[in-house]
């Protein structure tokens, strides 16, 4: 009977011009804006079991058994330093193709790339079951990021490090272009002509750009006050391409470090100032997570990513699971295995869950 009258009323409204009145209802649009009523309608007749449910169930999300994905997220996590990318492998430069395979390797042995200032900030948000790594790329390089020709046009080289990894991003949903440029002035990326178009681009893309100094000054042989002076004129010269962008990651020129180094952190000159939240060794093993009482990120480790070193840690992680950092799969919660829960920075939690199995 019910069901007559909802099908007697729809045939009421449809003849009188509006639609709408389906028992099967469309899913709402939230970007469409409300349309007023163009008449005055009857009052809807009430159905209180609607024939045709309006919205399908959703599926319950999966329940994930922590002990058998290994959740661990105080785990350590593998920052990644690259230089040039290019035709000749060599201990500062990794060929395209070795590039490609390195993140493909990554990809499938479970490591998804995460921005250093989300890793800093304990926003690790990848699926359940892998494991944060962490892309930098020092000196601002050709191969890091160049355009070429073709056709007339003007592309991106597929294999530049950027080409490489928008092609990984578009082959994997679950692979972020992620990644920070240590670059320098007054030439990054080496091409004079598309300096703006690829510091934008890049941030467009979604990666960072870092402190590198603004002449690729050795720091730890000028006075604090030059370094200071370096240091905010990156920061100036970075806002100027990208205006209101904070460069807040600082990745030191030959890793060398003055014994006093707190200029590095805050500095301030000519009214422009910098506040580090990094500071970006040379080497060498994997960074404890932000989450451990001990992590430091003013001696922020990293590991060349050559043939030697990256395999030796891929390796050290297949050998020591124990150690790796496996995400949870909700970056709202920090889950860590008993035994470990003692080294959990509780402040750094700020606001997360905290859960141990
Ligand atoms: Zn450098």
């Amino acid at each position: 009977m019910r069901k007559w009258l909802v099908i007697i009323f729809c045939l009421i409204i449809l003849s009188a011009g509006l639609a709408g009145c389906n028992t099967y209802a469309e899913p709402e649009d939230s970007n469409k804006p409300e349309q007023p009523p163009e008449i005055s309608t009857p009052p809807a007749v009430p159905v209180d079991e609607p024939t045709i449910p309006l919205e399908p169930a959703k599926p319950e999300a999966p329940e994930i058994d922590l002990e058998e994905i290994r959740a661990n997220e105080l785990g350590k996590v593998m920052v990644l330093m690259y230089h040039e990318i290019g035709l000749k492998e060599d201990t500062w430069a990794r060929t395209a193709d070795n590039f490609r395979r390195d993140m493909e390797t990554l990809y499938h042995l479970g490591y998804r790339p995460v921005n250093l200032n989300n890793f800093l900030a304990g926003n690790i948000d990848i699926p359940a079951g892998t494991t944060p790594f962490i892309l930098t790329f020092d000196d601002g390089t050709a191969g890091q990021f160049r355009f070429i020709e073709e056709d007339g046009d003007m592309i991106v080289d597929p294999d530049s490090a950027v080409g490489i990894l928008l092609a990984m991003s578009e082959k994997y949903s679950d692979f972020e272009p992620a990644g920070t440029f240590y670059i320098y002035y007054p030439l990054p990326f080496r091409q004079k002509d598309y300096i703006y178009d690829k510091l934008q681009l890049l941030v467009n893309w979604g990666f960072e750009i870092g402190n590198h100094t603004h002449g690729h000054e050795n720091l730890a042989k000028i006075s604090p006050g030059e370094a200071v002076k370096t240091l905010v004129r990156h920061v100036r010269t970075t806002e100027s391409i990208l205006p209101g962008y904070q460069v807040n990651t600082l990745a030191l020129p030959y890793g060398a470090r003055p014994k006093e180094d707190n200029h590095l952190i805050y500095g301030e000159w000519e009214g422009t100032s910098y506040e580090n939240k990094a500071i970006l060794l040379v080497g060498a093993n994997p960074s404890l997570s932000p989450f451990d009482i001990r992590f430091n990120p003013f001696r922020l480790p990293r590991i060349r990513a050559d043939e030697t070193e990256l395999s030796r840690w891929l390796d050290y992680f297949k050998n020591n699971p124990d150690q790796q950092y496996i995400s949870d799969g909700d970056p709202d919660t920090i889950t860590v295995p008993e035994h470990i829960a003692g080294n959990v920075d509780s402040a750094g939690l700020s606001g997360r869950t905290l859960r141990t199995y």
